[in-house]
This record gives C-alpha cells, sequence and structure tokens, in this order.
C-alpha cells in the first residue's frame, strides 16, 4: 500500500540519506565553531538584522545567534544552549563532541553497521565513562577554583581581565553560596551585574550586598539607614493616570476641586497606611507623587522609586519580602528585612546600597565604553556560573585535552570487552572523544595528529598521573595541565560529554524525515523574539 496521498504535501527522506543529511547538517555546525575552541581560538563577528555587532568567542553564542533552520542543527544547537545554561561553559566542546561522534557513526553506516547498534555502543561508553571520569577527578583548594575559573574564560578578553574577573567571580560565589542539607548551593542569579561605563576595567569590583543606580527621591529623607523593614511595591503611590477614554463631566462648581481633593485624600491614606506599618524603606516599581514625597520625608522613610523588576525580585529575595501589588493591601507579613540602606555617590552617580541578611552581592562592572563593559558583563557571567557549580561540586579535572585522551584510551580497553558490534560504537565514542586535543592542537598552529600521538604516547610512559598530560596551547606541547593550572570543574565535562552523547543518539535514531511542504498562499508568521 503506497501512502502518497498521505503524505502529498510533505517531502521526505528517509533511510540512509535522512541519515547523511543530519549528520552533513550537525558537522556544519561543528564547522561553524570549530576555530573558537581553547584559548587560542579565533573570534567571531556577528551582526544581526539591524547591523548591531557583536564580537565573541563563545560557542553557544555563535550558535544562537544563527538563523539556522534545519531541525538537526537546531537540536545540536540546543543541546550547546542547555549545556550553557545547566554549565556555563563548555559549549563548543559539547558541539565538537557530538558532531565527531556522528561522523564516526557514519563511517560504520556506511560499513553496514546499523545506527541502532552504534548507539547501544555509546550509551554503553557513556556509562563507561562517567565512572572512570569520576576516578579521574582531583579535589580542589580555593587557588585551584581560582584556576579553574580563569580557565574557563580561555580566550575571553585578555589576561589581566581573565585574572581580575575569575577572582572577583569566585569570591561571589561564596559571598551567596548557601548550605543546605542536600550540600552546599549558589545561585549565580543572586549576583547582580551593574554596568558602568567609563573608567577602566581594572575599576571592575565586587560589592556586598545590592546596588542600584538611583537616588532617594526626597532630599530630606535620610541618607543612612540601620537595620529595619522594608515595603517592595509593584506598582505605585501615584494618581490613576487618566490615559483611558474617560471622559470627566463637570457639572457644578467645586466638582474638579472635589475630585482632586479625593485623590489627594488617597494618596494620604496610602502614606498613613505604610506609616502604619512601621517600615523604614520603600521601594515602588512606578512613582511616587509630589503629595507622598514629602509625607515619606516628612516621616524619615527612605524611599525610591520606578525601581526595576528584576531588581525588586532580588530585593524580595534578599529581604525575604513579599512583592505587594497596591499600598493599601500591605500587611506585616509583606514585609522584609535588611542590615543597612546607604546612599552613596560614586563618580557623581547616585547609588543605593541595601544589605540584606541573605548576603547577596553586586559586580560593578566597568570600562571605557559600553562594548568593553558589554563583555565584562559576559564574561563575569560565565565565570560566576562555572564558580558557583564549583561551589555544588568542587571536583576538578585536568583540561588541555588531557582528561579527554585518558577517557578515550581507557575506554578502546573497554571497548575490547564488548562481544557484539556495540564494540565498534564503543571505539567510534573513543575516537570522538579526541576530537578535544585535535582542535586545541589545530586552533594553536599544530599538527593535529602528530600532536595527538605525542599526547597518547607521553600519556602512556608517563607513570601514575600521566592522566593529568594535555597540551600546553602557549608552549605548544604536551604539559602537566594540573600543575599549569589548566583545570576544569568535573560537572561541566561531564555535563558536556553526557549532553554531546544524547544529541548523537537522537540523530542517530533518525530515519525518516518529513518535512511539511511550506504553503505559499500562508503570510510569514512574524518571528517571535
Ligand atoms: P568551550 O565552549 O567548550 O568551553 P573554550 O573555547 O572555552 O570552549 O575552550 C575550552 C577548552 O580549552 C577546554 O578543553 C580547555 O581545557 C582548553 N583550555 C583552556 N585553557 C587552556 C590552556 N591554557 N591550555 C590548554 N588548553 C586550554
Ligand atoms: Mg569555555
Amino acid at each position: 500500500m503506497s501512502d502518497a496521498p498521505l503524505l502529498k504535501d510533505t517531502e521526505r527522506t528517509t533511510g540512509r540519506s535522512a541519515l547523511q543529511n543530519n549528520i552533513q547538517a550537525a558537522m556544519a555546525l561543528a564547522g561553524a565553531v570549530r576555530s573558537t575552541l581553547g584559548p587560542r581560538g579565533l573570534d567571531k563577528l556577528l551582526i544581526d538584522d539591524d547591523g548591531r555587532t557583536l564580537v565573541t568567542n563563545d560557542g553557544v553564542t555563535v550558535l544562537e545567534s544563527a538563523k539556522v533552520e534545519h531541525p538537526v542543527a537546531r537540536m545540536m544547537i540546543n543541546a550547546s544552549s542547555v549545556q550553557d545554561k545547566i554549565a556555563r561553559d563548555g559549549t563548543t566542546s559539547t558541539v565538537l563532541l557530538s558532531a565527531e561522534m556522528l561522523q564516526n557513526a557514519w563511517h560504520l553506516v556506511t560499513q553496514d553497521v546499523h545506527p541502532a547498534v552504534i548507539a547501544r555502543g555509546f550509551r554503553m561508553a557513556e556509562t563507561y565513562v562517567h565512572e572512570v571520569l569520576d576516578k579521574l577527578t582531583i579535589e580542589s583548594k580555593k587557588e585551584h577554583r581560582l584556576l579553574a575559573t580563569r580557565t574557563s574564560l580561555a580566550g575571553k578578553g585578555h589576561h589581566s581581565m581573565q585574572v581580575l574577573l575569575s577572582q572577583l567571580a569566585v569570591e561571589a560565589a561564596e559571598a551567596i553560596h548557601v548550605p543546605s542539607p542536600d550540600g552546599n548551593i549558589a545561585d549565580p542569579t543572586r549576583v547582580k551585574i551593574l554596568p558602568q561605563s567609563g573608567g577602566s576595567i581594572n575599576d571592575t569590583r565586587l560589592v556586598t550586598g545590592l546596588v542600584l543606580a538611583k537616588n532617594r527621591i526626597h532630599e530630606d529623607m535620610p541618607r543612612n539607614v540601620g537595620a529595619g523593614k522594608i515595603l517592595l511595591v509593584d506598582g505605585g503611590i501615584e494618581r490613576r493616570s487618566m490615559n483611558s477614554d474617560m471622559n470627566l463631566k463637570v457639572t457644578s462648581p467645586g466638582v474638579l476641586e472635589s475630585f482632586r481633593a479625593k485623590e489627594v485624600e488617597l494618596l494620604i491614606e496610602q502614606v498613613e497606611h505604610v506609616k502604619s506599618l512601621g517600615i523604614k524603606l520603600l521601594a515602588c516599581k512606578e512613582g511616587i507623587d509630589d503629595e507622598a514625597r514629602i509625607l515619606l520625608a516628612e516621616s524619615g522613610i527612605q524611599a525610591f522609586r520606578r525601581v526595576a523588576r528584576s531588581d525588586l525580585d532580588l530585593l524580595a529575595r534578599g529581604c525575604g519580602a513579599i512583592l505587594v501589588s497596591e499600598v493599601k493591601r500591605a500587611q506585616a507579613s509583606d514585609l522584609g528585612a535588611f542590615i543597612s540602606s546607604k546612599n552613596e555617590k560614586w563618580a557623581g552617580v547616585a547609588h543605593w546600597i541595601v544589605e540584606t541578611e541573605e548576603g547577596g552581592a553586586t559586580l560593578i562592572a566597568c570600562g571605557s565604553t559600553e562594548t568593553v563593559v558589554g563583555e565584562v558583563e559576559r564574561c563575569f557571567a560565565d565565570a560566576l556560573g562555572v564558580a558557583c557549580r564549583m561551589i555544588e561540586d568542587n571536583r576538578l579535572l585536568a583540561g588541555g585535552g588531557a582528561t579527554h585522551v585518558a577517557l578515550a584510551r581507557k575506554l578502546r580497553r573497554y571497548a575490547e570487552s564488548i562481544p557484539g558490534r556495540e564494540q565498534l560504537g564503543a571505539e567510534a565514542f573513543a575516537d570522538a572523544l579526541e576530537v578535544i586535543p585535535r582542535v586545541l592542537a589545530e586552533n594553536s598552529g599544530l599538527d593535529p595528529i602528530d600532536t595527538l600521538l605525542q599526547l597518547v604516547a607521553e600519556q602512556v610512559n608517563g607513570g601514575a598521573q600521566s592522566h593529568h598530560l594535555g597540551l600546553d596551547v602557549v608552549e605548544r606541547k604536551p604539559v602537566n595541565a594540573v600543575e599549569k593550572g589548566v583545570l576544569e570543574p568535573y560537572l561541566i565535562t561531564r555535563q558536556s560529554i553526557a549532553g554531546a552523547t544524547e544529541a548523537a543518539i537522537s540523530i542517530l535514531r533518525i530515519d525518516d524525515v518529513l518535512w511539511a511542504k511550506q504553503d505559499p498562499s500562508m503570510p510569514e508568521t512574524p518571528e517571535m523574539e
């Protein structure tokens, strides 16, 4: 029976040619980020639809900004995005590993090994690799964590910026870490990044507490306030705006006056309610009208208006407060607590600094121009993500391809013990792991094959700590990566291998691709950002 009538609006590729197309798409994508891997990786200049430019070395940024339609390529991009979300690093490695696994699988498919068998081999290899990875880890001290954070910034910005930002990221992660029964937790979203153009990168610093570029709304309000209660309002203390189609019919003299008087009365009532709560600090998302402003100043409350929702959320978390949408509904249980609240002028700009029980920190990201500040922000966010992961699990692995070479060697030996054709899949997996040292070599202008062979040989002859031998991209020869301080968090490498395997297997399992034909009469749907 033919399925032609059913699928008449669908383009279909099946079997090998579907797999081949998909693998080609994955490899094309890996080709786009290959040259960015490692400290010697090159940058990409990205230009978006509006002509905005961004120079980046970050795999996931390149991929996410590419307008890719191929569904398989999108799957790979997703794997990289997930890696970015979970681990903040290892995004390029994930895509390279996955594409390499697929390429090696294709060689096997052409020799009539079934993709499902290869996928099973991959699964076995992955399980084994996770076991071994555990044993390759080293316990880390603080200085190691610093080095690992710096390694994660490899290729991003210049050396002194990497040193400074990794130091700040490790400090920030420590400032926000909270011990819990399930281990230490550090949530990077609790660190606020405040961009500040002007000055130099070296002015970038970490401040305990939450800092906002805001001034209190009345000079008479106290500049500094000691510990007390805070109210956070997801609205304002202001007159209702008459922006809807509302008509006010003035039928007799005095109506307008009484209307205005009522408005003021409502404002006063709100302020009275605020005062009755006994707070020292008030922050509103929207405005605070003049009458209310004066009354609040008189009662000694420090108040801020037009505070961004994201900042209110951070304050709410730090102070343990609940955002209220209307002032009059606020209750004692909605209030939060703070340790101190200060107004200070930095380089002529007013800043509001709140310290809370729950810690929290702010990075003041400085740089001469907005582009530089943007780079500082991005690098710090990445470094912070990595530093936070290391608070959760402080084990480290040797970088520079050392761990990948060691894993591949052990995996090949293990593969020999697999009786079926899955053995070939496991071997293909081992070969794929070596893509990391190979590309690192390539990007430092070395011959990838010779370098890999040299690395393997040195590891084989290297004794007990031989699995620490990786490529030094500066000296361009194998070195002990741990001694050199080229370290990678265990969680990141583990996640990158797991994510790459997942993506490769799901692509291998596709043997039928059905593309709905676009209806030419349909208007293009607008793109949603
Ligand atoms: P990813 O997006 O995968 O993190 P990167 O461009 O950050 O890609 O490169 C990470 C790789 O570079 C890791 O394998 C890491 O071990 C390696 N690397 C980083 N710094 C060095 C160094 N100084 N020497 C050798 N390899 C390094
Ligand atoms: Mg990286």
